[in-house]
């Protein structure tokens, strides 16, 4: 799927803000000195996560998380905490 495509289905989303992150990273040090290739960046396919490489550290935009569960396959350290948003927070899908 192209990623206007993919866009375009994104926009077929709205967010509850729970302003309370329901993703966090667990180790940032791992990230830094241990991850070489950092593939939370190009495969979340919500660009969730981006990488600063001045800070050194992996950022986290949970609000635009779309629930898809790659998470839990995404980083080859297991160092992604995410569990789902509270009931009625969170990502909605609208149909038609
Ligand atoms: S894949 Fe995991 S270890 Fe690598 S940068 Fe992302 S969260 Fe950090
Ligand atoms: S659940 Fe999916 S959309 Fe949300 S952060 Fe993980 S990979 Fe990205």
């Amino acid at each position: 799927m192209s990623s206007s495509a993919v866009d375009a289905r994104l926009g077929l989303l709205t967010y509850k803000n729970d302003h309370e992150s329901h993703i966090s990273i667990k180790n940032q040090d791992v990230c830094a000195n241990q991850c070489k290739d950092k593939p939370c960046v190009a495969l979340c396919p919500a660009a969730v996560y981006t990488w600063d490489d001045v800070k050194k550290n992996t950022k986290v935009q949970y609000e635009n998380c779309i629930e898809c569960g790659g998470c839990r396959m995404i980083c080859p350290y297991l160092n992604i905490d995410c569990h789902w948003p509270r009931g009625g927070f969170g990502v909605a899908y609208k149909y038609g």
